[in-house]
């Protein structure tokens, strides 16, 4: 129903409609948006804790989630993406106790770097980017609400919970995402409130009671000073900038439980939706990333921030198309290896690309739908984007072949570059044409120009190796020094 309103008019019957895997249900559906028009759609994705660099883990899901963005704006639907930042947390707390630094200028300080990384990435920016400590309000009222229902409570240690068994003992399931069964447990109820702050040990914090450990860092309520819980922060603002009920939650597999099982039970607890609607409609989840095969940590050694990875001189869209090289819901082996991988491929696709240009000369022409078609299909298919690469490459290889034999037009060629661009609208990969260097490599040009008259001929040398590191050559010509980009291995 939607390809109405699809950017290009699918030829083939091979266009079946998005269909993703929600975690909810265990299973492929057919992606069918609220909005009765069948146009809009919302989408929540849980965004950075920004306590330090975002890892290259990170933003495997913030890739993820634009993708799914991407393609969904491909195929045609108006997408509010809303992505919280968690500027208010434990981790947080240490920090900015250890370094003497005020909450607002830490937490500000790596959410510019984690937006700077994401740019780098060309993730699109989300349309809404709340921020926990600016939402306080909307978060009291959702634990406000949940007292009332009887399914929180205020403990001896002053925070407030919520408790499962209150909320599974009036009718409702807790354990979703996870296909768990949980019974109410009436003799946690018995527990004697003096020996456990919570009546459970299952329950979990909506508002954490102020303590000196905090320093400054609390905010007043109804329930006394203190702090709100993670989970709440993710209830608050998506209900806020989506409505109550809203089409897709997106996060790291690491967060269907507890955290978004938590999200359900106090938006739902908390009887926001009308006629029965459920919170969220289709849940996805994003596979983690490892590194060499292993888990990311910092006693492997394989732990990597994006920035890290940009020092050892590999480009944005390198690190991009590797992090979009394998199915979101599988897990994902980051190498150095595959970085150099994702290098040459990359330069196939620039070759042909600028080979492609230099005959359209200017003329314009419209994309091949049956690539197109191809393309769509294979991201409708729960996002396959290796089949989607496939496509991508068998049509370079296409389009080599008809150049190597003369046979491309301006036309034909206008008509290819036509093709690509839709298709980067999702890759977001971007051409790099022969004469545009990123602005990092022209730095690193002018530093060893700068060098060199200065005499300073050891460091601009070691300024040319770093140039060659990141796949830069330098040429001197009468004219100045030219950067060129070393042709990838075939
Ligand atoms: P955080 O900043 O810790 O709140 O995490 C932000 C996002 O990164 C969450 O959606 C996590 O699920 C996700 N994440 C954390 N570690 C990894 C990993 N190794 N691979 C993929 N995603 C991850
Ligand atoms: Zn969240």
């Amino acid at each position: 129903m939607h390809h109405d309103s699809c950017i290009y008019t699918p030829l083939s019957n091979l266009i079946m409609g998005l269909r993703l895997f929600n975690t909810l249900t265990r299973s492929v559906e057919e992606f069918v948006p609220l909005d009765p028009e069948g146009r809009r759609v919302g989408m929540y994705c849980c965004g950075p804790t920004v306590y330090d660099f975002g890892h290259i883990g990170n933003f495997r899901t913030f890739v993820f989630a634009d993708l799914v963005r991407r393609t969904l704006e491909f195929c045609g639907y108006a997408v509010t993406h809303v992505m919280n930042i968690t500027d208010v947390e434990d981790k947080i707390i240490r920090r900015i106790r250890q370094t003497g630094i005020p909450l607002a200028e830490y937490t500000g300080r790596y959410l510019a770097a984690f937006l700077e990384d994401s740019k780098t990435l060309n993730i699109l920016p989300p349309h809404h980017m709340p921020r926990a400590t600016e939402h306080i309000a909307e978060m009291q009222d959702i634990i406000r609400r949940l007292i009332e229902r009887g399914y929180a409570y205020q403990a001896p240690d002053g925070s407030v919970y919520f408790s499962i068994d209150r909320y599974i003992a009036a009718g409702a399931r807790y354990g979703r995402l996870l296909n768990l069964k949980l019974e109410p447990h009436p003799e946690h109820l018995r527990v004697e409130a003096d020996e456990y702050a919570k009546e459970s040990v299952a329950d979990f914090a909506l508002w954490k009671a102020r303590v000196p450990e905090d320093g400054d860092v609390f905010w007043p309520s109804p329930w006394g000073e203190g702090r709100p819980g993670w989970h709440i922060e993710c209830s608050a603002m998506s209900v806020k900038y989506l409505g109550p009920a809203f089409d897709l939650h997106l996060g790291g597999e690491d967060l269907i439980f507890p955290h978004h099982e938590n999200e359900i039970a106090q938006s739902e607890g908390a009887d926001l939706q009308t006629e029965g609607r459920p919170f969220v409609r289709y849940w996805l989840h994003g596979a983690h990333l490892l590194v060499d095969g292993r888990k990311m940590s910092k006693s492997l050694g394989n732990f990597f921030t994006l920035r890290d990875i940009l020092e050892r001189g590999f480009a944005g869209r390198e690190i991009r198309y590797q992090l979009l090289s394998g199915h979101y819901r599988e897990p994902l082996n980051f190498t150095l290896d595959g970085l150099s991988a994702a290098r040459s491929a990359l330069a196939r696709i620039d070759e042909c690309i600028d080979k492609l240009q230099n005959i359209a000369g200017g003329a314009h022409a419209q994309p091949d739908r049956s690539i197109l078609d191809k393309f769509t299909a294979a991201l409708e298919d729960d996002l396959n984007i290796a089949a989607a690469w496939a496509v991508v490459f068998d049509w370079v290889r296409e389009q080599n072949r008809q150049l190597a034999a003369n046979q491309a037009t301006p036309a034909s060629a206008a008509s290819a570059l036509a093709t690509w661009e839709q298709m980067d609208r999702v890759l977001g990969v971007g051409r790099l044409s022969a004469n545009s260097v990123p602005p990092e490599v022209m730095a690193l040009v002018e530093a060893r120009q700068e060098a060199r008259k200065n005499k300073n001929f050891a460091r601009a040398d070691a300024l040319r190796n770093e140039l060659k590191n990141r796949g830069w050559l330098i040429e001197d010509t009468p004219k100045g020094p030219r950067v060129k980009r070393i042709p990838a291995q075939a």
